[in-house]
This record gives C-alpha cells, structure tokens and sequence, in this order.
C-alpha cells in the first residue's frame, strides 16, 4: 500500500495490516435500506423487544439508581459485577452447565467476547475452523486479526464429524496452525440447524485428540419452539471450551451485556484484555439486568420470547411451503433464522437489488462464507416482522425469485 494508493482517504497508507478484513458487512449495507417502513426486512437478526414488559426494566432502573446509585454509576470489576455472574450460573444451567462464579467474565455483548478471545489466541496465519456457513460478524473479527477462516461442512444435524477429522489432517499436513474451531452448535446463526448430541461429543473428542480449543457460541439456545434442545458442549467439557453467552436475544440486546465461561488460565487472560479494552463492562446496564433476573419472573419472559418467535416461524415455513414448494429450506426448531437454498443458477447477492425495489430484504448467502462460497444461498430471518409481515415478505420474494428465472 502507498499513500498515493487512495485519494479520499489520507490515512490510506498509513493503516495496520489487520484492517484489510475490516470491510463493511454485507448486512451492515443492508440495514440502512431494509429498515424503511415499506419494505418487509428479512435481513437482519433484531431480537422483538417490544414483547418485554418496559416498566419492569423502568423498575430494574428505578430500584438500581435509588439504592445503588453511586455503584451503578462507577466504574467497576474487570470480571464484571458478583452478583450478576451469579445469575449467569442460573442462566447456563438451564443448559446443563455446572460452572464457578469465578470462570464467567462478562463482555460488552458476546461480540466482545468474540473479539478477546481471538486477540488472546490468534497470530497472523493460524487458522480458525468455522461452520460453512457461519456468523458474518465472527468472521469479521477473525479476519482483523489475520486469521485464516477455513469452513467445515454442516448439514441438517449440524457440523460434520467426518469432514472436521479430514481438514484438520489436511491443514495439520500442510503445517497450518489451527488454533480454535468456532461453533454455534444450536440453532445455528445463519443456518437455523441444531447440532446433534451423538455429533456434540464425537466434535469434542475429534477436538480434545488435536489439541484444538472449541469456541461455543450460543446467543439462541434457549430460544427453542419444539423442546428443549441438546445440552450444551460446555456441558460435558470444562477444560476444551470456551462458551459465550449474551442477554441480547433473552432480555435485550440495547444493554450490551453478554459472558465468556473459561477454563481458569484462560479466564485470567480474558480479565486482562477485558480490561485493557474497556477497563469495566458497564456497570450500570449490569446492575440492571442483575436487579432485573432477581425480581422478574425472567424464565416467563423467555417463555413469552418463545411464543413470539415460535409464530414467526411458523408463519415462514408455512409461506414457504405456499409460495415456494420447489426450493428447500431449513427448518429451524429455535432460535431466529431459516437458510434458503435457491437454484443453482441464482445469485442471492446479485437479485438483491431487485428485491429491494419489490420491497422485501434478505442477507445474502456469501457474507457467511470466507471463501465466497453460497451464492445461491440466502438467510432469512423470522424474528422482527409480524407474522403477517413475514408471509407478505415471503410472497414478494417468491415474485423476485421467478422473475429472476425467468429471465
Ligand atoms: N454470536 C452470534 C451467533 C450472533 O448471532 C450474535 C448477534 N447477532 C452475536 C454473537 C453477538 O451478540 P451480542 O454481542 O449482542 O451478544
């Protein structure tokens, strides 16, 4: 790079190189087009606030200012506020883990965590094992720190033992590092698949006899409509995981309060980078939800959540199914997401464009790909549009979708 090398940016040869993954997401375009009211946005994963009661985060609030006011508003512990790492041990053994108040650190959302847990364990090159697809936004974070994303098959049950054990031999051939396989083992985050327990503890074997970290990342699992999912990774595996947690899609994502659960070396090392980055998550927006999990009936409240998003996906896979019968889908049983596989000869990313003017959006199926992988591929979210909504939206894109093959 130079510093002729770009004329509207000054600074252009002045960046580290890690800023070359630093682009702007696909879905990050998207947002300012989709959130005009007119169009129906299946694009992006807003959790449906409005379903939480606002008075009872009004007195969450209230209570904290008047008898903890001047905690609330200092700054606080590295590791995050004690009691509220409480009320996590709660939260994770709804999924069968067993931890220790000392091994949760909490994060400015799991986001954050994603980021210090890659800053603690990635050097430029070494490689990071991912579902293909996977999280757009991890990938991002990857990426800034020069890791190389290397995808792994998933199919209806999830990531596949199979073609895991054969990368990583392939990548351990070629004298790659691998340094942690990223996973969102339950209602996958863009796929909406659900890794199967047999497969749960097969990949942690496959990961305890390499030597590799697995990275559980798990925002949706208590979002389930049909049952209780498997239990999580963590569950069964203390020292080979690290797990991340958030109260975005539960509670609210506005707090930006999310968790990491470490193995204890790794913990201290997260403390540290915790606080080298934001010396304390917030202690105020902690506080809240801490004053909120021990006064609400939150267990309800997820309840509710489940109720709302277990409609809208009905109402997804329903349109689907009306308008069009002879592509295939996922079929999420949680969480906020529906994978759509159109045929081999559409791009996703292309037609976008004209959806948009038909008045429907989408994420296109590359931004979850490292490789450019999924163009024939497309996310669509249930979460945020009304079921109503969601069967329109489904009607439009059917319109885009046979325009499109007729041409
Ligand atoms: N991981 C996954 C799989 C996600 O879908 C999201 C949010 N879209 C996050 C992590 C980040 O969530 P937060 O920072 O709000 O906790």
């Amino acid at each position: 790079m130079t510093s002729q090398g770009n004329n509207l940016d000054r600074w252009y040869g002045h960046y580290a190189d890690r800023t070359a993954g630093l682009s702007a997401s696909e879905v990050r375009a998207l947002f300012a087009v989709a959130s005009r009211p007119e169009v129906v946005s299946l694009a992006g994963g807003m959790p449906y606030v409005s379903a939480i009661p606002s008075d009872l985060i009004t007195g969450s609030m209230e209570r904290v200012m008047r008898d903890s006011g001047p905690a609330a508003l200092q700054y606080g512990s590295g590791q995050g506020v004690p009691a509220l790492r409480e009320h996590i041990l709660d939260v994770m053994a709804m999924e069968g883990i067993r931890a220790n108040v000392d091994d949760v650190v909490v994060t400015t959302g799991s986001q954050h965590a994603l980021e210090l847990v890659t800053k603690l364990f990635i050097n430029p090159g070494d490689v990071v094992l991912a579902e293909g697809p996977s999280y757009v936004t991890a990938m991002v974070v990857f990426r800034s720190f020069q890791a190389q994303v290397e995808h792994v098959e998933m199919d209806d049950l999830g990531l596949v033992p199979e073609a895991l054990r054969q990368r990583i031999a392939a990548l351990k051939a070629d004298g790659k590092r691998i340094k942690f396989l990223y996973t969102i083992p339950t209602f996958s985050n863009p796929a909406g698949v659900t890794l199967s327990w047999e497969r749960r503890l097969e990949i942690l074997e496959i990961a305890r006899s390499n030597d590799i970290l697995v990275l559980e990342d798990n925002p949706y699992g208590l979002l389930y409509f049909d049952g209780p999912p498997p239990q999580a990774m963590r569950s069964v595996e203390e020292d080979g995981v690290v797990y991340l947690g958030t109260f975005s899609k539960t509670l609210a994502p506005g707090f930006r309060v999310g968790w990491a659960l470490a193995p204890h070396a790794i913990r201290e090392k997260l403390i540290l980078a915790n606080e080298a980055a934001v010396l304390s998550p917030s202690s105020f927006t902690q506080m809240i939800i801490s004053d909120y999990l021990s006064q609400a009936d939150w267990r309800g409240q997820i309840g509710t959540f489940r109720d709302v998003y277990r409609e809208r996906r009905d109402a997804m896979l329903h349109a689907l199914e009306d308008y069009l019968p002879d592509l295939s889908w996922t079929k999420p049983a949680g969480g906020f997401y529906v994978w759509l596989t159109l045929p081999e000869n559409l791009d996703s990313k292309s037609m976008l464009p004209r959806a948009v003017r038909e008045l429907v959006a989408y994420t296109p199926g590359t931004a979850f790909y490292a490789d450019g992988s999924g163009r024939n591929k497309m996310r669509l979210a249930f979460c945020y549009p009304q079921p109503d909504f969601i069967r329109e939206g489904i009607r439009r894109l059917s319109t885009v979708i046979n325009g499109e093959l007729e041409l």
